[in-house]
């Protein structure tokens, strides 16, 4: 037995939108059948019903699994669906039911995935939300990278060298990532765990045919306006990943992508690189503990009055950048607003009444807006003569450059002024939204409407005076419309022209041909005024998408203005100093703070820092920092510094806050900031590495300590004389031993084969012996003050090792019983009486031959330590080693 109509349609829908979940719009509810019933009953927590229960298997459709929700709860759950990875085909009714012949027409509208959503409801407003694409070329040859956002139009494209394609991924932080299917399994592994991948058939992916799309989409020939230049190394891989993002949108917008008017080339030597770990453990946009934005670098700095420059905002502090001139071109633009209080807070004050116009204009270009959407667009119109006045005149060339870039598009805001009301609905369908004097039929429609009533009771008046009847009552009715009613009374005195229509009891019901006429107009003129204010709404619409160019460039203005106004506030408020950015890889800050820190400690109690360090010059028998001349630039003298800073002290004393300090105010200053510190010179570095913490990955299913070694692994080798690394506690997931002579190693390494700029935060105090033989090595420790047996922290950075560790006083600090602590200092005495009577604990230098070498732990070798030596692991029962270590405990 055939399926009925609709589940024939149900089929062929379904077999369009694929692995999507099918909403299948049924009056007023989204329904899902069969598997996808399943799935999103247990998805977003609806409850799976059969339809048609009763039937058996082959009558009529038979039971099918079916779930559904309100049509008014599409958005949450949208929400829901594409946070749990999946996609949703929307299948609307796409013609009135009241009007349909037979089945009403149905159609996949839309497919909303995790990287193509563009819905207000399911975007938050403050962040990008990037749909990515990767395309994997030769071994060797460079990856190609593309993401846009589909939510504004934002397009760019890298060619990315392959090593770093996590990294790049990571940062974009794309909501989705479109590869071929056949290249699925060669993207990195760490790019699947974190980001939604879609795959797609390996025709998506043509370089060609993707070239032709692109250009064919930009209006242009070719793509070389743009930079991308298929006889560039990785490019062509990077046009194959923008034709597979352009391709993607198309399917499952099913809307106009006018918004996407050009591509943007991101060359990745611009900016500066940073890698996932470091990305994520140094807590740039959201924090390492629970992904949030608040308590992250971007939660603290983010002063914009926009969700515009919120978002840009991230975007470079995601990108910080190289070249010192234009670091420098963003740094006098806040000077500028920094010296002009009262600027600043005028164009902030400004900016606070202008809306998303990038989100705006992408709406009403792919034909999505309302009424309200147009009303937001003029009043940001009407904002940006003052704002740009304020610009006029203006020293710095990034202000001079904003200001005009700012077109006011006077014809369009007036327009829109002139035609839309004061309050506008979110949809147009009911009208209402254009105001009085604009349009002269939808006001005689509109006195039509509502003079409806006068005129009845008018011609209600007229007709009683002229028939002499005085109670003749005009009525409605919905079958016949209007009529006049005259009781039986007065039967006959009804003049000729009255036709009658229907008998009462006791009344007579007629019309006229003018109450006819009447009715006619007014019936027609609520439709009528409808369709005039959908006509304009189009009108206004076409014409704000006409100059929709016009309206991003001012867009992408106001995001730049913005953020600056919002870099000028935090850096006055904050008491922030503009960085001497230089070519030179030196890092020399006075009284610098960590900015999170600064900000969520009590006001006034955390301890400022200095920190002066520089690569090594050349070849290490130069000596340790003579640096490239660059005092001049300087504004302040600088001594020649270390390579290598060797931060100890005790725990909680304040090293890793000292050394993520110094890496915050290297990324704000490149970011284009000033920076928490008295002043600050800064050399711009190529790469950013922090190895923090022992920050446990346990759900990647790798051992802390492999982590540790392979992240470690590539700052050796990747590092370069212009990186700034730094490495805390590295070595700690491992045997002390083990660990001491990584750290140990790692250290020359640095200091000897890379020269670049280090801190090294660690608990070996073994390492402190470095200093001397190595001569850009330099101690540092966190001074602690003992006062009557207890310690107190200082937080103070001081050019010395730490003497102890003080580990036993900090268990006091925390709370650990008295008892313990008293008996773990005996126990240290103790170790250490031994320790010095015993073979050297101290790991022993020897200078051969230019090189350093290391003689380790010449343990005494006990008779445990042979038996464990020689142990037969392979036969031994788990009983035996129970016994066997009960053995060497009463030995040892
Ligand atoms: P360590 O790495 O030496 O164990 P942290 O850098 O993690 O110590 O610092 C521990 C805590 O000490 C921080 O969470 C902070 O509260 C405080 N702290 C660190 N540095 C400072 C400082 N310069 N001024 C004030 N408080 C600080
Ligand atoms: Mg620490």
């Amino acid at each position: 037995m055939p399926l009925s109509p609709m589940m024939q349609q149900y089929q062929r829908a379904k077999e369009a939108a694929g692995e999507a979940l099918l909403l299948f719009r049924m009056g007023d509810f989204y329904e899902l059948f069969h598997q996808d019933a399943k799935d999103a009953a247990r998805l977003l927590g609806i409850t799976l019903t059969t339809r048609d229960k009763h039937k058996q298997p082959g009558e009529g459709d038979g039971p099918v699994p079916m779930a559904g929700f309100p049509h008014h709860q599409l958005d949450p759950y949208l929400a829901k669906i594409i946070r749990a990875g999946r996609r949703a085909a929307v299948c609307e009714q796409v013609e009135d039911p009241k009007q349909a012949k037979g089945l009403v027409r149905r159609e996949v509208t839309r497919v909303v995935t995790a990287g193509t959503v563009t819905d207000d409801a399911l975007l938050d407003p403050a962040a990008s939300n990037y749909l990515a694409a990767v395309c994997l070329g030769e071994d060797s040859a460079p990856a190609g990278l593309a993401w846009v956002e589909a939510s504004t139009g934002r397009f760019y494209a890298s060619a990315v060298p392959r090593p770093q394609l996590a990294d790049e991924l990571t940062r974009i932080g794309a909501a989705e990532c479109l590869v071929a299917e056949t290249l699925e399994q060669a993207l990195p592994a760490e790019v699947g765990e974190r980001l939604a991948v879609t795959t797609r058939p390996a025709w998506a992916f043509g370089a060609e045919s993707a070239e032709a799309a692109l250009a064919a989409q930009f209006g242009a020939k070719s793509l070389e306006g743009f930079g991308l230049d298929r006889s560039r190394p990785g490019h062509t891989q990077a046009i194959a990943a923008a034709g597979a993002v352009l391709d993607y949108l198309q399917e499952t917008q099913k809307a106009s992508l006018a918004h996407v008017e050009r591509i943007s080339l991101v060359e990745p030597s611009s900016c500066l690189q940073i890698d996932a770990a470091t990305w994520r453990s140094l807590e740039v946009t959201s924090t390492l503990r629970d992904g949030r934005r608040e308590g992250s670098l971007l939660g603290v700095m983010d002063r914009t009055a926009t969700p515009m420059g919120a978002r840009l905002l991230a975007e470079w502090l995601r990108r910080p950048l190289t070249d010192p001139a234009a670091i420098t071109a963003r740094l006098d633009a806040v000077g500028e607003l920094v010296d002009h209080g009262a600027l600043s807070a005028d164009v902030r004050e400004e900016l606070r009444g202008v809306y998303d116009l990038q989100r705006l204009v992408a709406r009403v270009t792919t034909g999505r807006a309302s009424p309200r959407d147009l009303s937001f667009v003029a009043r940001t119109l009407a904002r940006l003569p003052k704002l740009k006045a304020k610009l006029t005149g203006r020293a710095s060339d990034r202000l001079v450059a904003i200001e005009g870039r700012i077109d006011l598009c006077p014809d369009v805001r007036s327009r829109l002024e002139a035609a839309l009301a004061d309050d506008c609905p979110q949809s147009p369908g009911a009208g209402g939204f254009i105001r009085p004097g604009y349009d002269g039929t939808l006001d005689e429609c509109r006195e039509l409407m509502a003079g409806g009533k006068q005129w009845m009771a008018r011609y209600q008046a007229e007709e009683q005076e002229r028939t002499g009847i005085p109670s003749i009552k005009v009525g409605f009715n919905k079958v016949f419309g209007y009529y006049l009613e005259v009781t039986h009374a007065h039967r006959d005195k009804v003049p000729d022209e009255y036709l009658r229509k229907q008998t009462l009891k006791n009344a007579e019901r007629y019309i006229t041909p003018e109450l006819k006429e009447y009715e006619e107009k007014v019936l027609s003129a609520e439709d009528r005024a409808i369709q005039i204010e959908l006509r304009i709404f189009a009108e206004l619409r076409d014409l704000v998408a006409a100059a929709g160019s016009r309206l991003l460039a001012a867009a992408d203005a106001l995001a730049e203005l913005d953020v600056l106004a919002g870099l000028a506030e935090l850096a006055r408020s904050r008491n922030y100093a503009r960085p001497n950015v230089v070519d030179d890889p030196v890092v020399n800050i006075q009284a610098g703070r960590h900015p999170v820190l600064d900000v969520t400690e009590p006001e006034g109690s955390f301890v400022a820092n200095d920190v002066a360090c520089d690569a090594a010059k050349g070849a290490r028998s130069e000596g340790p920092g003579t640096r490239e001349g660059s005092e001049a630039e300087s504004p302040w003298p600088l001594a020649p510094g270390p390579s290598l800073l060797l931060i100890t002290g005790p725990n909680m004393a304040g090293k890793s806050t000292y050394i993520r300090q110094t890496a915050l105010i290297t990324l704000m200053a490149q970011a284009g900031s000033f920076v928490p510190a008295e002043r600050a010179t800064i050399g711009v570095a190529d790469k950013l590495f922090a190895r923090v913490g022992a920050s446990d990955d346990v759900s990647r299913g790798q051992s802390t300590f492999m982590v540790e070694m392979v992240e470690t692994a590539r700052i050796l080798n990747t590092a370069t004389r212009r990186s700034l690394v730094i490495l805390d506690e590295v070595g700690r997931g491992t045997s002390t031993y083990d660990g001491l002579s990584l750290a140990w190693a790692i250290v020359e390494h640095l200091h000897n084969s890379i020269g670049c700029r280090t801190l090294f935060a660690t608990h070996y105090h073994e390492l402190t012996s470095l200093a001397g033989p190595l001569p850009g090595v330099a101690n540092r420790s966190v001074a602690v003050q003992e006062h009557e047996g207890r310690v107190v922290f200082l937080h103070r950075i001081v050019e010395r090792p730490a003497d102890k560790s003080y580990g036993i006083h900090v268990a006091e600090l925390a709370g650990v019983p008295k008892a313990v602590n008293q008996r773990a200092a005996e126990v240290l005495a103790d170790l250490e009486t031994k320790a010095d009577s015993d073979a050297p604990r101290q790991p022993g230098i020897a200078a051969g031959g230019g090189s350093l070498q290391l003689t380790l732990f010449e343990t005494a070798d006990h008779p445990v330590v042979e038996e464990l030596r020689t142990l037969d692991l392979n036969n031994l029962t788990p009983l035996d080693a129970h016994r066997l270590l009960a053995e060497w405990r009463e030995r040892v």
